[in-house]
């Protein structure tokens, strides 16, 4: 182990458990074995509070996507998981949550230590929060049903049958490495589908832990595949492969595109979860202070590395500076460090590349904005950069418009109702949305004027397994979590029998 990484792990409780994993060798796993396969190398994973070698990934090869799709193709056709009794499926699924929840402190501390992020957040959310959704989508493996019919055709019996979809590719962000893999899993998973899933190649530890678990809980093999390596090799083949029944990605909306073209090229219909630039709007009734503490849960929630953070907030003239002192209050009580320390609030970014990528948007900043605290890189090891304020006029500038998917908060005033729904509606993405105001019948009118997937009233980013996710315009299309999940890894078959 390197020994920058060998100092820090020397600081905290670190489980003999994640030692012992961080210890071995990078591994695919499919068809029921952990496999090198037939990668072309291995890449190293960096540490970024460090910036030193962590571990390492391996480079799958399109011949490693070959033998995952096989493999997950004679699980569905021939093996036990979609012809299993759903409540058997279900009490193996059930099992799996509780080994997550088991190992829930590995996981997180593998989770941070690969991501950065704080490891309190990442155990709850991350970890704990997919062990929640894995028994929530568990659930509905005993509740999928089709409809009769009574039609006019003539003297038919008519129903619908709702059958699995079949082999289910996805692919997962390094932003939430976990928690993604869990909302591309749970639902296929839960229905009798089979699955090969491609990690993204910066973030590739906490999903081979969990091939572990779902060993131990009993997932027969070639059920869940795990392969890794680059995007324009890997992933590139798994979303054209004609094995593949249906494609769920979740990453930014350049890759995003090419997903979905290569999908459709062999008809397999294909989930969307992309990039996304969501506003919050505060009018004059608004409570600042729990808008503030929304703000730090969302933006600067994952060091602003979050798909739905709301990093354009549009406060009302009247309540303008008393909002910007609330958050920059806020702002200053948080507490950057390494992710592992329990105190963290703000992490390190995820690579030194992305670092660079959230660098430029600050030069922006302090060149065209009117940065109120913040604004630079952090004097430190690692890849740190400062949670930042920024107060914009031009609704159409690049911090205001592009994902930065940062620590980055940008502020806007505003003064009626219309102008504020057409700002935040002036954007290429339409992911989630937040409106802050005590007058109910405002909130519930403005609610149904922005485009966006979610929209959350006196509250930002709050998330549950039962509610459906996903956007709309260039934030993709399709929904993960809640029943309409279930029927994304379903096929409708409409049986007709005449009698
Ligand atoms: P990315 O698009 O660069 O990579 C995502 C995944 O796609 C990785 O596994 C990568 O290896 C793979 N990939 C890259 N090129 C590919 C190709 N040509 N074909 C197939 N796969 C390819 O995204 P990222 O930088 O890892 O993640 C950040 C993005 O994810 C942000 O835009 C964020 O908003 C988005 N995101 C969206 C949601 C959501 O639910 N809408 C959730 C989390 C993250």
């Amino acid at each position: 182990m390197d020994p920058q990484i060998e100092a820090y792990l020397a600081n905290y409780p670190v489980t003999d458990a994640a030692r012992e994993f961080l210890d071995g060798p990078p591994r695919m796993f499919v068809d029921g074995q952990f496999t090198e396969g037939q990668a072309s190398g291995t890449r190293a994973v960096m540490e970024p509070s460090t910036g030193a070698p962590l571990s390492g990934v391996l480079l799958g090869t399109p011949a490693d996507v070959d033998v995952a799709v096989a493999a997950a193709r004679r699980a569905f056709d021939q093996g036990p998981w979609p012809r299993m009794a759903p409540n058997e499926r279900q009490r193996i699924l059930w099992r799996l949550a509780d080994l997550v929840e088991d190992h829930a402190e590995t996981l997180a501390q593998i989770e941070t230590l690969d991501t950065g992020k704080a490891i309190g957040p990442c155990r709850e959310i991350d970890i704990l929060g997919s062990a929640d959704l894995i028994r929530y989508m568990a659930g509905w493996a005993t509740k999928i049903e089709g409809a009769t019919r009574d039609i006019s055709a003539g003297d038919y019996f008519a129903y619908t049958l709702k059958e699995p979809i079949g082999v289910v590719g996805a692919i997962t962000p390094w932003n939430f490495p976990f928690n993604m893999a869990m909302w591309k899993c749970a639902a296929p998973l839960a229905v009798g589908c089979t699955m090969v899933l491609k990690t993204a190649e910066v973030t590739p530890l906490s999903m081979q832990y969990f091939c572990r678990l779902a060993q131990k809980a009993g997932l027969p093999d070639g059920v869940l595949n795990v392969v890794t390596g680059l995007g324009a090799t890997v992933g590139a083949h798994l979303s054209a492969h004609p094995g593949v029944d249906k494609m769920s990605f979740t990453g930014s909306t350049v890759t995003g595109m090419q997903v979905g073209l290569a999908s459709v090229r062999h008809f397999a219909p294909v989930t969307l979860e992309l990039g996304g630039k969501s506003p919050m709007l505060a009018f004059p009734d608004a409570d600042l202070q729990t808008l503030a503490e929304a703000a730090r849960w969302s933006v600067f929630f994952n060091t602003g590395q979050n798909c739905s953070a709301g990093s354009r907030l549009y406060l009302h003239r009247d309540v303008y500076e008393e909002g910007v002192a609330a958050l920059t209050d806020m702002l200053a009580g948080l507490k950057v460090c390494e992710g592992l320390d329990p105190a963290c609030d703000i992490g390190p970014l995820v690579s030194a590349e992305h670092r660079q990528s959230v660098a430029r948007y600050l030069q922006m900043a302090n060149a065209d904005g009117d940065v109120l605290i913040g604004g630079g890189l952090c004097e430190r090891p690692g890849y740190f950069v400062q949670p930042t304020l920024v107060a914009m006029s031009d609704n159409r500038h690049p911090l205001v418009q592009e994902e930065i998917f940062g620590p980055v908060l940008a502020v806007l005033p505003f003064e009626s109702e219309d102008e504020v729904v057409h700002l935040a509606n002036d954007s290429v993405y339409g992911l989630a949305a937040s409106v802050w105001t005590a007058d109910g019948a405002r909130a519930q009118r403005v609610a149904r004027r922005i485009d966006a997937g979610s929209v959350w009233i006196n509250c930002h980013d709050v998330g549950d397994s039962a509610m459906p996710f996903g956007g709309c315009k260039s934030s993709g299309f399709g929904k993960d979590l809640g029943r309409e999940q279930i029927d994304h890894v379903l096929r409708t078959k409409a049986v007709t029998m005449a009698l």
